[in-house]
């Protein structure tokens, strides 16, 4: 297809310390004010478009306005029902939701697990944690992983430590650690279930936002990196998703890779499921292949985006 320009932003936990979402958990995000002065911001350098005009793009070649821009926000997050869906609102503006397909009674996905632990554990003692439980054969793959990861990760700041923790955890020992990840939560921060419940958009909150406007795509049932499992675990993921949309919109639908990661399968496996778009993490605005558009995390953005703009927003009385 032709190449075509679009701004997608990418949100995840929008928040304030203490609110109903954060609950004091620990887990931060983008603060709300912030995220309120991008979308402000957004809204006045941009044409905001919702999911329909960036799938009539992708169907029927229909063209998006000029400097056209789409808010997007994954997981399906409380945050997403309690404090973004008000602000889109609104302000008539729509947003596409790339929420898990699962059901009201499972856990945490396993990457909320870990968000949850490190704020109470820190990172050497939630792998220490973990250490613990794994047999002699797990350790030397842990100890392997981490080795390969640590050349991935080597700027020399105290976050390095936590992504090559997060990256051995999520990929190379995803399946062993599940229980022991729930072990630790019930152990350190009390009923994983109940806690998923307060955590994900229940059914209501997403009938209610589907009806106010709001469109949902896929994201997987169990948030794994696509381009770590294989081609059949990746199918199973995506029709899940698929399952999962059709009791909440019509498709084809989008969807947005867990981690932004992907293999050379995943779009036709997209495709083949009733998918029409494939969301990524990769930052840019102008976008040739409708299964890898790439997207800007709104917590990245440095904090004088909005700052900046607020000072002027004053400065105009
Ligand atoms: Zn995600």
């Amino acid at each position: 297809m032709p190449t075509f320009d679009l701004t997608v932003m990418m949100y995840h936990y929008v928040r304030d310390p203490g609110d109903l979402c954060e609950a004091g958990t620990g887990i931060r995000g983008l603060s709300v004010a912030q995220f309120e002065a991008q979308v402000e911001r957004l809204a006045r350098e941009h044409a905001m478009i919702a999911w329909p005009d960036l799938r009539d793009l992708l169907i029927d070649g229909k063209p998006l306005p000029a400097s056209a821009c789409l808010l997007t926000f994954d997981d399906g997050l409380l945050d997403h029902y309690h404090t973004v869906y008000p602000i889109l609102r609104a302000r008539g503006l729509s947003g596409l939701f790339f929420a898990l397909a699962r059901d009201e009674d499972t856990g945490l996905a396993l990457g909320h697990k870990i968000h949850f632990l490190l704020p109470v554990l820190t990172p050497q003692t939630l792998r220490d944690s973990v250490w613990n439980w794994l047999s002699p054969a797990q350790r030397e793959r842990f100890l392997l992983a981490e080795a390969r990861y640590r050349t991935y990760f080597n700027t020399g700041s105290p976050e390095d430590d936590i992504l090559v923790l997060k990256s051995v955890l999520q990929r190379d020992l995803a399946d062993e650690v599940e229980w022991i990840l729930s072990r630790l939560f019930e152990r350190h921060i009390g009923d994983e279930a109940a806690t998923a419940r307060g955590f994900y958009l229940s059914r209501d909150q997403i009938a209610a936002m589907a009806a106010g406007g709001m469109h949902f795509g896929g994201h997987s049932r169990s948030h794994p990196w696509f381009d770590w499992i294989g081609t059949a675990a990746q199918a199973e993921e995506i029709a899940a998703s698929a399952r999962w949309l059709l009791g909440i919109e019509p498709g084809p639908w989008a969807f947005a890779y867990p981690y932004g990661g992907f293999s050379t399968r995943s779009a036709e496996l997209l495709q083949a499921h009733g998918f029409a778009a494939g969301l990524t993490t990769h930052e840019a605005t102008s976008h040739s292949q409708p299964f890898f558009i790439g997207r800007y995390d709104g917590e990245a953005l440095p904090d004088t985006w909005s700052a900046v703009e607020n000072r002027r927003g004053q400065c105009d009385g």
